[in-house]
């Protein structure tokens, strides 16, 4: 099954630049990808224009069943984890909070105004922080938690949104070298375990052959390389970060 499509995928911001030109990929249920590509490539953008945050302009984008329009928006971004280089916690709640705020979408608005959840949710958000292995630190206010912890409770509140795929802006682009392990292991398992769907922005090339199942890499909005990690090379890698 086809978990993300794009077809001749355009962005244009308002000002005129284009930051997506001609994009066309198909990512098949399970697969961890990695979008690789220098600083203003355009990796945010893509991840934007599939969940629908940042539209695309032009050319169309379907996730799982559905395609990304303005109907659809919280249906897809309901289904759609999203993971951020600066973990984006409420710091002043505590982790188990953090966690149950990835309901609020399947919530009615009234609940989510006075952070009621169900004991169903509670249970959900408990599985998710067994997954990523804290837990005991559900109480804890989120602050107080080192990075690699926090950015394992974004993975956690991304999971307890049930989603069909996982989108990664640069989540260890914050962290030192061993949390970026424990937190890229942790993803790769999810999408091994769960068959969740893993897109990831990086920019290191040594994660990315590491980690996934295909690379793909943009320049200036265009996409320059598709294929598994045993076909880039070193002369290649080289443009990528020209
Ligand atoms: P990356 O995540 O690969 O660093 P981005 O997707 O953030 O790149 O940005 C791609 C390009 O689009 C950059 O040149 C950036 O300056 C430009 N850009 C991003 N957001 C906007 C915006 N709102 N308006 C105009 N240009 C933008
Ligand atoms: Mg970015």
């Amino acid at each position: 099954m086809t978990a993300i499509k794009l077809s001749a995928v355009y962005k244009t911001y308002p000002n005129g630049f284009c930051a997506l030109n001609d994009i066309n990929m198909e990512i098949p249920s399970g697969e961890f990808v990695a979008v690789l590509g220098a600083s203003g490539a355009g990796k945010s953008t893509l991840l934007r224009a599939i969940n629908g945050l940042d539209p695309a302009t032009a050319g169309s984008i379907t996730v799982g069943d559905l395609a990304v329009a303005r109907h659809s928006y919280r249906k897809i971004r309901r289904q759609t984890g999203m993971i951020f280089q600066h973990f984006n916690l409420i710091d002043g709640l505590n982790v188990m909070t953090n966690v149950l705020t990835g309901r609020l979408a399947n919530r009615h608005w009234l609940s989510s105004l006075f952070y009621l959840f169900s004991e169903p949710d509670y249970r959900i958000a408990e599985d998710a922080l067994r997954e990523v292995d804290l837990l005991e630190k559900a109480w804890n206010r989120a602050d107080t938690l080192s990075g690699g912890q926090q950015q394992r409770v974004g993975i956690a509140r991304a999971l307890a949104q049930q989603p069909g795929i996982i989108l990664a802006d640069e989540p260890v682009a914050s962290l030192d070298p061993k949390s970026s392990v424990e937190v890229l292991d942790l993803l790769k398992k999810i999408c091994t375990e769960k068959g969740i769907t893993v897109l990831v922005n990086l920019h290191q090339v040594e994660f990315a052959v590491r980690y996934a199942d295909r690379i793909i890499a943009l320049n200036q909005g265009r996409l320059i390389f598709d294929g598994q990690p045993a076909q880039l090379d070193q002369s290649f890698l080289n443009t990528i970060y020209n």
